[in-house]
């Protein structure tokens, strides 16, 4: 899954349904997710720190890859 909201909400969702097994989210951006949104608004007024627009801690438990490029997946 990216590291994005999408990869964030489904990793979420499959512990909500009841699974326990291994999870990887993968993201080729070296840091943890951030709000998108932000960075055409509340960014530009904020000088360029990040850091009022992470999101909140995770709870999946999900191995997080970060900085690493998917370039294949075996379905
Ligand atoms: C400047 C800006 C302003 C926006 N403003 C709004 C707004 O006001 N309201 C609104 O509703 N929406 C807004 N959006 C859109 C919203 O941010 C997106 O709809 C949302 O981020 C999509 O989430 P996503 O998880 O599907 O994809 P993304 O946020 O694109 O996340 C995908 C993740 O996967 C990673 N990834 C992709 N390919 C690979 C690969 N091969 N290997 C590893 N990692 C990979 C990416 O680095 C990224 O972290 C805005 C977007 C931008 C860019």
């Amino acid at each position: 899954m990216g590291n994005g909201i999408a990869g964030l909400t489904a990793a979420d969702a499959l512990r909500d349904s009841g699974f326990d097994g291994e999870l990887t989210i993968v993201g080729d951006e070296p840091h943890a997710a951030y709000s998108r949104p932000a960075l055409s608004k509340a960014l530009l007024l904020d000088g360029g720190d990040m850091a009022p627009h992470q999101l909140p801690p995770t709870t999946h438990e999900a191995n997080e890859l970060l900085g690493v490029r998917a370039s294949g997946l075996v379905p």
